[in-house]
C-alpha cells in the first residue's frame, strides 16, 4: 500500500471524474461542452449521432426535432462509484495508520483484533509490517 494523498477538494475530484469518463469511453461529452460556458458537458440523450446534457436538451430548439431522443445512462452513477471507491482507500488508510499507531502506543495484536473482530492472527497477516510480527 501506498502513502495516502491528501484528499482533494470535491469539485477536482469531480472534475477528473468526469474527465475519466469521457476519455475511457463510460460516458459521452455534451455536442455543446466546448462552446455553452453552462453545459454540464456529460451527455444524458442523444438525438440520432448528436449526444446532449440535461441543460442543452432543455433549451434544444430545432436540432434534432424529427429525430425521437434515446436516454442515455446517467454517468452521475459511475461518479458516485468512483467517489465511493475514494472514500474507501482513504478510509483504509486511515484504518493502517490507526493499527500503526495503537502498536506503537504499546496495544498487543490481541487488542487491535479484538476492536477489529478479527483473529489475532488475521490482524497481523493484515497489519503487521513485511518482515516482522512484532
Ligand atoms: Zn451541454
Amino acid at each position: 500500500m501506498t502513502a495516502p494523498v491528501p484528499a482533494a477538494p470535491a469539485a477536482d475530484r469531480t472534475l477528473s471524474g468526469v474527465k475519466f469518463l469521457l476519455t475511457s469511453g463510460l460516458a459521452r461529452a455534451c455536442h455543446y461542452a466546448a462552446e455553452r460556458p453552462d453545459c454540464q458537458v456529460l451527455a444524458a440523450v442523444c438525438y440520432g449521432p448528436v449526444a446532449l446534457c440535461s441543460r442543452c436538451d432543455q433549451r434544444r430548439s430545432t436540432v434534432g426535432k424529427a429525430t425521437q431522443p434515446v436516454a442515455l445512462p446517467d454517468p452521475g452513477a459511475l461518479l458516485h462509484i468512483a467517489a465511493a471507491r475514494d472514500a474507501c482507500q482513504q478510509a483504509a488508510a486511515a484504518l493502517r495508520h490507526a493499527v500503526e499507531a495503537a502498536r506503537q502506543a504499546g496495544h498487543p495484536w490481541s487488542a487491535v483484533a479484538a476492536i477489529l473482530e478479527v483473529s489475532r492472527q488475521a490482524a497481523q497477516q493484515r497489519f503487521a509490517p513485511v518482515g516482522g510480527h512484532r
